[in-house]
């Protein structure tokens, strides 16, 4: 007998948790990037004791079909893609079929999902199957994951406040928010709302929903365009600035993505108007052929690699710039909010 074997699934899927799910706001992330790829027009996200005693995700999406549900759970087992060519051209958010049995394997989770005719339960734990009954639900899903990390102690440990938490709850949400103003979405924490959007399509009420009436008025709609990409969004006056870069969101066909020089080229369009230290609120939003980004470079898909990275930040920061030099014309709020 050799010594290698293959590990368990249970056990494999553990491994892969780490990556996918290394916090309440991951598991977050994950299941309302499912609801948008199922094309829900509602999510609710009801949230308690920042995601670490529950999280439930309701959506109004399509639902999966009775015959799928356990499919949906094992690993790599995705409805997203088919082939190496889709792997380039991805559409979705999700595409890898971790997200579910990662969750599984770490959490207690009960699955309730219905297209419309009929509907089915799942109950996992620990990565094992508890139950699987037949179920009444309107068409979407609804699912609640329960006692996270409760059999990986370190990973539990390794947890920071729960304020630090629910901020990164908070954070992933509000980004979800911005990339899809035609997706309404609700996060209620310990019964408190922190976040409605209409679902409208109005990305201008959405930044005011996360930032604040009077600061989305001291924001200018902007947009730009080349060949290869085309630009829309929301930047700050000058005036309105923060001490961090986190109100900098950049979006890719999307997906909020973390991209240093992308960052940087916004702060760069505003040239010398922000004092040293200080950034503009900015949503970027960022269209572009599935072929010039690589989405498959991290299993949370927030690094992204761009085959013309430095057309992408002139655009940014050339866009942002003649923006901003049209406004000094005509001081503050052209804003009709
Ligand atoms: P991925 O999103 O990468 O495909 P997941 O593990 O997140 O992998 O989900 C597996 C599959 O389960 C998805 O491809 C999709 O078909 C189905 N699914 C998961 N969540 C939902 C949902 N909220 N509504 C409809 N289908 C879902
Ligand atoms: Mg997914």
């Amino acid at each position: 007998m050799g010594k290698i074997h293959e590990l368990a699934s249970v056990l494999a899927d553990q491994i892969a948790a780490g990556e996918v799910v290394e916090r309440p706001a991951s598991v977050v992330k994950e299941l309302v990037e499912n609801a948008i790829d199922a094309h829900a027009t509602q999510i609710d996200v009801l949230v308690l004791e920042s995601g670490v005693q529950s999280i439930r995700v309701i959506d109004d999406g399509d639902g999966i079909a009775d015959d799928d549900v356990l499919t949906a759970f094992k690993r790599h087992a995705t409805s997203k893609i088919t082939s190496r060519a889709d792997l380039f051209r991805v559409h979705s958010l999700g595409f890898r079929g971790e997200a579910l049995p990662s969750i599984a394997s770490v959490a207690d989770v009960v699955l309730t999902t219905s297209t419309g005719t009929t509907g089915t339960s799942i109950h996992y734990r620990g990565g094992k199957l508890l139950k699987q009954v037949p179920a009444a639900l309107r068409q979407g899903t609804d699912i609640t994951v329960t006692d996270l990390f409760f059999n990986t102690p370190a990973r539990l440990k390794y947890l920071k406040s729960p304020q630090t938490e629910l901020a990164n709850i908070v954070d992933i949400v509000n980004r979800l928010a911005l990339s899809y103003p035609g997706v309404a979405i609700r996060l209620v924490h310990n019964s408190k709302e922190l976040l409605r959007t209409a679902g409208r399509g109005d990305l201008q009420q959405v930044i005011a929903g996360i930032y604040g009436v009077q600061n989305a008025r001291k924001m200018v709609a902007i947009e730009g365009k080349t060949a290869d990409y085309a630009l829309s969004g929301y930047v700050a006056l000058p005036e309105l600035t923060r001490a961090s870069r986190q109100y900098i969101t950049v979006l890719i066909n999307g997906r909020a993505i973390k991209n240093q020089q992308l960052t940087k080229a916004v702060i760069k369009g505003y040239g010398s108007k922000l004092m040293v230290g200080r950034y503009p609120i900015a949503v970027i939003a960022l269209t572009m052929d599935p072929l010039l980004v690589d989405v498959n470079v991290h299993p949370t898909k927030q690094e992204v690699r761009l085959s013309k990275e430095p057309d992408l930040a002139k655009l940014i920061s050339t866009t942002i710039t003649d923006r901003l030099a049209t406004v000094n014309l005509i001081p503050s709020a052209l804003t009709n909010l």
